[in-house]
This record gives C-alpha cells, structure tokens and sequence, in this order.
C-alpha cells in the first residue's frame, strides 16, 4: 500500500540523447516538442495500492485496446515549471498547490488520490536526473506535466481499478517567441466549457477536448484564443480555454471571475491576487458581464485585462472580438499594471526577488 515516504527505484535510460544533439535542443526548445530522457511512473491497482514508483527511461507505454481511458476519458493532470535560481539551483513554484489541485481533480474524476508526497517526490527525483536538460535560452524553464489515467482493460462504464500516473517534463523557452504580446479573444456564443455540477474546476483532459472547437472557431476569426461565458446566460465572462482572466480598473482596482465550480482554479490566479493585495490594490473575485467589459472598455474605466496561467505566466489582452464586433482594451498592448505584477511573480519564481510566501521549493 501507498507508503509516506515513497521510494522511486532509478532506472536510468540505457540511449540518453547525445550531448550535442541535447544542446542544440536546448538552445531554442520552443514549447511542448522537446522532452527529456527520463520519466516517473507509479502504479495503481485497488488490490495493491499505489505501488511500483520508479523513474525509468522515457519511452512510449503500452495499453490494452480497450483502456478506460481511450474510451471514457478517465484522465486528469498537472502543470507547473521548474526554473533556475540566481545561484544555479533549481526551483518548483507553490508544487504543493499542484499536488493539492490534482488530488481534488482525481476526486471529481472518481480516480483513487494520489498522497501529496508522493506526487511532490516524483518531480523532485525526475528533475535531478534530467538537470542537464535545462534550457540554455532565455526565460527558459521546465515544464513539468505529471497525470494520471485508467488503465484497465473494461468496457463497462465504472471508474476503473487500475491507474498509471506519470511525470514527464518538457524543457521550454518562453510560451511566446518574443515576450507576450497582447492576444486577441474570440468570444464563444456558441460553446461552453464548463456548467455547474460538471468538470470545469478539474484539470482533465476532457475539458481541454471539448474546447478545441471553439479554439478553432477563434482562429478562424482571426483571434488567438477563446474566451468561454457562463453556460446558463451565456453572459459572465468565465476563463480562457486554459487561462485565467483578469480585468483591471482605472480607480486602480483588479477583479476577476469567482471560483465557484466552473472555472479552475489556476495557482497563478491566486499568486497574482495576493500578490496584488500584497501592493495594496483592492481585488475583487466578482462576475463581470461581457456587456460590462465592452461598456467599461469604451468608457476608459476599464484600462487593462490579462489572461494568465502556468505555461505563458501573464498575457496581456488587446482586442476582443464576436459576432457583434470588437472592442480594444486600453491602448491594445501590456499595460503598465498587468507588467508591474507580471514582474514581480517572475522575479519570486526566480529567485530575484524574496519570496515572503514561501512559494519557492528548492531542488537540492
Ligand atoms: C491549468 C489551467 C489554468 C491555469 O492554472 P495555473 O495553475 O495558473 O497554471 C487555467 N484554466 C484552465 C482551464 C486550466 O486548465
């Protein structure tokens, strides 16, 4: 049965990539294409437990045809970055939350929990074998993208007795090639993401594919991204299709849409609100209409909004764009509060700023 102290048996790939290949990889990652020579695993069975924790050679897995995954979509996951302190060391971001939130995503999805240390344990061993593979560009860092799916061969319709979880990680160099830009939005009139009673406060792959569409919808009208309203009145803005959204306010003020069971809960979300506070800015979590956010941006009293999450950080927003026209936010690039907060998480992730949250959690 799950230990509390788990042990990770190493085993370390027999073909790791070449050091020159691995260099040139290295100098521009890009993000998502690149991965490292390693991976965790641990095993689930109702019978056994988690047990089987090792960090093995990366390399494809093998899953019976009739996988619940492949079939019902039991998955969950995590997303969080390593990056690399001023004095060389490496450092995971609030991981505790990510272990917190995946556990909370494996109640929702009826798969079995996951214990935090063991979640926590597993990134910190697959990062000191795979140290060499930091990123050498600029703002680089390593995504690392821990999961958890069912693997038992069964085609009835029951949360299943059997679970893989895996970590793998993908050294990155910044989400955008040249800073973040400011994004423009498509709003969905059409698809939701997320009702109440449903899946939208879990990380879960399904969530992700039944946005794709409306991502594509966006990128035909020339937008960069989705932003998705409430699904009972089609009205409040709610998230991103994987970001979080703020507004901020001319008086000063930052607000951003409740948790409440439709929108996930992003740990940069929460990082900015106090860090906000922490300046003595006033952030409310309150619904926001999408009428109000064209009204306000006409108005001038609305001069900033931002999306924000793990992989891209802070993005600003610049036009936002549906059927019934577009509005701009503020002048249609960063402005300066979206880039003052920005800065100041950026400088806690990497060590260039005291961390009085104790967000930091150092890789020795
Ligand atoms: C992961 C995710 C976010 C951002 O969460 P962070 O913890 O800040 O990375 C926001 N929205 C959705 C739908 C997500 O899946």
């Amino acid at each position: 049965m799950a230990s509390a102290t788990p042990s990770f048996a190493l085993e370390r790939s027999a073909q790791p990539v070449a050091v020159a290949e691995r260099a040139k990889l290295l100098a521009d990652p890009g993000f998502g294409r690149v991965f490292t020579d390693h991976m965790a695993v641990v095993r689930y069975s109702d019978a056994k437990g988690w047990h089987d924790a090792k960090i093995t050679a990366r390399k494809p897995i093998s899953l019976d045809p009739a996988a619940a995954v492949l079939h019902y979509a039991q998955e969950i996951f995590e997303g969080l970055k390593a990056y690399r302190l001023a004095d060389g060391t490496l450092a995971m971001f609030r991981p505790d939350a990510n272990a917190r939130r995946f556990n909370a995503s494996a109640e929702r999805l009826a798969m079995p929990k996951l214990p935090e240390e063991t979640f926590l344990e597993s990134i910190r061993q697959l990062v000191r074998v795979d140290r060499d593979w930091f990123p050498t560009v600029e703002g680089g860092s390593l995504y690392i993208r821990p999961f958890m799916f069912a693997s038992e061969a069964f085609l009835g319709v029951k949360p299943s007795s059997e679970y893989l979880y895996l970590v793998i990680i993908s050294p990155v160099g910044g989400y955008f090639k040249s800073g973040a830009p400011a994004v423009s939005l498509w709003i969905s009139q059409h698809y939701t993401r997320a009702a109440p009673g449903g899946t939208g406060a879990a990380k879960c792959g399904g969530n992700y594919a039944s946005s794709l569409v409306a991502q594509a919808e966006a990128s035909k009208h020339g937008c960069d991204q989705v932003v998705f309203l409430d699904a009972a009145e089609h009205r409040w803005v709610e998230e991103l299709g994987g970001m979080n959204v703020f507004f901020v306010f001319k008086d000063g003020s930052l607000q951003t849409p409740p948790l409440g069971g439709t929108i996930l809960p992003g740990i940069t979300r929460n990082s900015l609100m106090t860090l906000a506070r922490d300046e003595g800015l006033t952030v409310r979590e309150e619904p926001y209409s999408i009428d109000q956010w064209r009204a306000d941006a006409a108005s001038g009293k609305l001069t900033e909004a931002f999306a924000c999450g793990t992989a891209a950080v802070v993005t600003p927003i610049g036009t936002v764009k549906s059927p019934d026209g577009e509005f701009k936010i503020g002048a249609g690039g960063p402005g300066q509060t979206t880039s003052r907060i920005k800065q100041k998480l950026v400088d806690i992730q990497r060590g260039a700023a005291p961390d009085p949250h104790g967000w930091v959690s150092r890789i020795d």
